[in-house]
């Protein structure tokens, strides 16, 4: 008989919510070009602002702040340049300084050289080192163009939430831009583009029950804006162009609605279910490590090292028990590397960790279940310590 299925990696994609499997659904029977001016064409174009009025009440922005993308990870190269523009005007960028726990995404650089990114260190716990920004962008020479700043919210792996208001006041005070990637905060905590003090949102709607492959870059005014990354037609207002994804834009809305109605209430469900797990997860292994847990950390992660056990193997353990979980972060090979996040941490990456990340549907039964076969997980980490 088969073993069913119980799905723990929210954080590597959401399953997609049914609200948003019906507003793709009938975006995709709509015939019109949201940038035709015939009466198929204008139905098009309000879904797309409909959807534009739903995420940009997910993060507290202007909806004419909202820049539909094919990804986060394009928003990040769009966003993560050189080159801008004031009106007219070009404005130069000069230097970018990216935490050490980004995702690739954005520490790839964007359209940065190499030698034009520095990477700021976190500390144990897995905070960033606001001394460290500071110093770097004190000896940062604005005569070389505006330093352009990017820290993550909540980190993919740990779950740890990182001080963008104070990393954002000094990111002000040396006249700079701050860009935060949103995308695993988002639905999770509550988001305000303003209160934060980010000039860019980074956001993705496969992690909060939209369709994968379609993302958005929100700015703060528009007054300063990267170059389009994508030129063509003017969609988007000039800065991204190509033939808006109707279905997948309309299913982003439709998430992101969902997710921002009862949020508060949803995430203290999920953090305890996240806490039971963790309870569980110490009684049948004192020495687990749960990286993270004396940091604020967002409810539906917990990211832990079972000693002795290598992250592939208990990866693999936990699927073959019906239990799809991730060793770090998901890349596209499949394969697992050393997690550069605990390496910036300090930690020993080499034997690596699993992570659980959950989300509105996942039960206490699921939970429960997860505990039941980590513990035999656990146990026979144990024999086999003891037959070496
Ligand atoms: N940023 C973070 C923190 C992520 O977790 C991910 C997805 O794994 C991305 C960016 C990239 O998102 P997308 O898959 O939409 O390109």
């Amino acid at each position: 008989m088969a073993v069913e299925r119980i799905y723990l990696d929210w954080n590597a994609t959401a399953p997609l919510l049914g609200a948003a499997r019906e507003a793709m659904l009938d975006a995709l029977a709509m015939p019109g070009n949201p940038s035709s001016v015939h009466a198929e064409g204008r139905a098009a174009r309000a879904v797309i602002e409909k959807a534009r009025r739903d995420v940009a009440g997910l993060v507290g922005a202007e909806p004419a702040h909202v820049t539909f993308t094919a990804s986060a990870t394009e928003a990040a190269n769009h966003v993560l340049s050189p080159f801008y523009r004031m009106g007219k005007s070009r404005v130069a960028v000069g230097r970018l300084f990216v935490s050490a726990i980004e995702h690739p995404a954005i520490r790839a650089g964007g359209r940065f050289p190499a030698d034009h990114v520095s990477e700021i260190p976190v500390m144990r716990s897995g905070v960033i080192d606001l001394e460290a920004l500071a110093a770097s962008l004190a000896v940062h020479d604005p005569a070389d163009g505006l330093p352009l700043v990017a820290v993550m919210l909540v980190n993919n792996e740990t779950g740890i939430v990182q001080p963008i208001q104070d990393a954002a006041a000094i990111v002000k005070k040396f006249g700079g831009l701050l860009v935060v990637d949103a995308v695993q905060a988002a639905g999770r905590i509550p988001l305000s583009i303003s209160e934060l003090g980010a000039d860019f949102l980074i956001l993705s709607a496969h992690k909060l029950g939209g369709p994968k492959g379609v993302g958005a870059l929100v700015s703060r005014g528009e007054t300063l804006m990267p170059e389009p990354l994508v030129r063509g037609g003017g969609q988007e207002k000039g800065h991204r162009a190509g033939t808006e994804n109707l279905a997948a834009i309309a299913g982003f809305g439709a998430a992101a609605r969902e997710m921002t109605a009862d949020l508060v209430e949803r995430n203290v469900m999920i953090t305890a279910l996240r806490d039971r797990a963790e309870t569980g997860l110490r009684a049948a292994a004192p020495d687990a490590v749960i990286y993270g847990d004396g940091s604020k950390r967002v409810g539906n992660t917990s990211f832990f090292h079972l000693p002795g056990l290598k992250a592939e193997t208990g990866q693999i353990a936990f699927d073959l028990e019906g239990v799809a979980l991730s060793a770090g972060a998901a890349c596209s090979s499949g394969k697992v590397g050393a997690s550069h996040v605990l390496t910036a941490m300090g930690e020993d990456a080499a034997t690596g960790a699993l992570r659980l990340s959950i989300g509105p549907s996942t039960t206490e039964a699921e939970i429960d279940r997860f505990v039941l076969t980590f513990a035999k997980i656990a146990a026979r980490r144990k024999l086999a310590g003891k037959a070496a």
